[in-house]
């Protein structure tokens, strides 16, 4: 049998993927499509044009404190990955100083997969691997891929589990061939009034199907990363949780689906209020120390990563410090639940983050 092409990536894969699971760190997810990046410029009355985004991303990115003892990974969308900042100089030489890993998003988006009950798939396998090719060469050295699934009566379905484990898997093999990191995404939406068992029970169902499809397809676990959605209630189930109940729910899944030899695992925000998911997190940390969790328990936020960001920049320049200021907060704050020792009280815990049926 000729040698896969992963092999012979495996050591580079495996540095990497520990190096982004590095205790106390996480990751920024900076990645949001054109029209997702125009949503939240809307919020904040900023035009969403490429100037306006390579400024807002380079604001983020040109923070003086040394925001790389917190992040070990910023995950772009195409257009930042080839970006430069304002005087000239290519983002990926500002990361790299930063001491991050780049990572760049690989699927195109859902697409509804037809005769369900509104379940979707995933777009973007198709030359996959030049794209990779092409991508490494710029600097990404590690990748994401968001398959979304519904908890609903009948739902996820059987369909939904095949068809986006299979996309998922296919999608991490490309990569590693490639010499990238996958990050595979199965996120669990948090619409619906189902209570947390139902979320329990739905997100083991996804993860045993996710990894029987990543042996499958031969990816190497430890070459890769896990960003799944944390176990929760439905955003209108009556019932309200503890963040240790919810914090038990999901390490008790996770120890039943995610190999040890995976290094990291990094929980999606998902409509989480900033304060909300830290305080989650950090109890997430504190029963993982507890059971001697064999893999990194972290963070790969996006909304509740940026959200106070956005709101104090507005899109104005004198605004920048203020903006680069509670980016920080929200990295340090994070950094410290991996930690499993963030006090709470600092994240705008008032604001919600939920959108309905979401699109990144
Ligand atoms: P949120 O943290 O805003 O859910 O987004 C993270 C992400 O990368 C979605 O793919």
């Amino acid at each position: 049998l000729a040698m896969s092409k992963k092999a012979a990536f495996y050591d580079e894969l495996k540095a990497n993927a520990a190096r982004m699971s590095s205790p106390g760190k996480g990751l920024l997810a900076a990645d949001e499509s054109t029209g997702t990046i125009g949503k939240r410029f809307a919020d904040i009355s900023v035009e969403n044009n490429e100037t306006n985004r390579r400024d807002y991303r380079e604001l983020l990115f040109t923070t003086k404190e040394d925001w790389g003892k917190y992040v070990s990974g910023v995950i772009l969308f195409e257009e930042t990955l080839y970006q430069k900042s304002a005087d000239g100089k290519p983002f990926v030489d500002i990361l790299n100083e930063k001491g991050v890993l780049i990572g760049i998003k690989l699927d195109k988006g859902v697409v509804p997969l037809d005769g369900t009950n509104g379940e979707t798939t995933v777009q973007g396998l198709d030359g996959l691997g030049t794209r990779c090719a092409d991508y490494y060469k710029q600097g990404a050295r590690f990748s994401k891929w968001r398959a979304v699934y519904k908890i609903a009566p009948g739902c996820p379905s059987e369909l939904s589990n095949q068809c986006n484990a299979h996309g998922l898997a296919r999608y991490a093999a490309i990569s590693q061939e490639n010499g990238i990191v996958p990050i595979v995404e199965p996120e669990l939406l948090m619409d619906g009034d189902h209570d947390l068992e139902t979320c329990a029970k739905a997100t083991q169902t996804v993860l045993f199907n996710v990894f029987k499809t990543l042996h499958e397809h031969g990816v190497i676990m430890e070459g890769m990363v896990l960003k799944p959605s944390m176990v929760m209630p439905g955003q209108s189930c009556k019932q309200s949780y503890t963040p240790q109940q919810i914090a038990k729910a999901t390490v008790e899944v996770l120890s039943r689906t995610v190999p040890p030899a995976v290094p990291g695992i990094f929980f999606l925000s998902g409509g989480q209020g900033e304060e909300q998911i830290t305080i989650n997190l950090n109890e997430v940390n504190k029963i993982g120390n507890e059971l001697k969790a064999p893999w990194s328990l972290s963070f790969s936020f996006g909304r509740a990563f940026q959200a106070s960001a956005l709101r104090a920049w507005k899109g104005s320049k004198e605004n920048v410090p203020a903006a680069q200021e509670a980016f920080m907060k929200r990295a340090k704050d994070n950094s410290l639940a991996v930690l499993g020792k963030y006090q709470g009280g600092s994240g705008s815990g008032d604001m919600s983050l939920f959108e309905k049926d979401y699109k990144y």
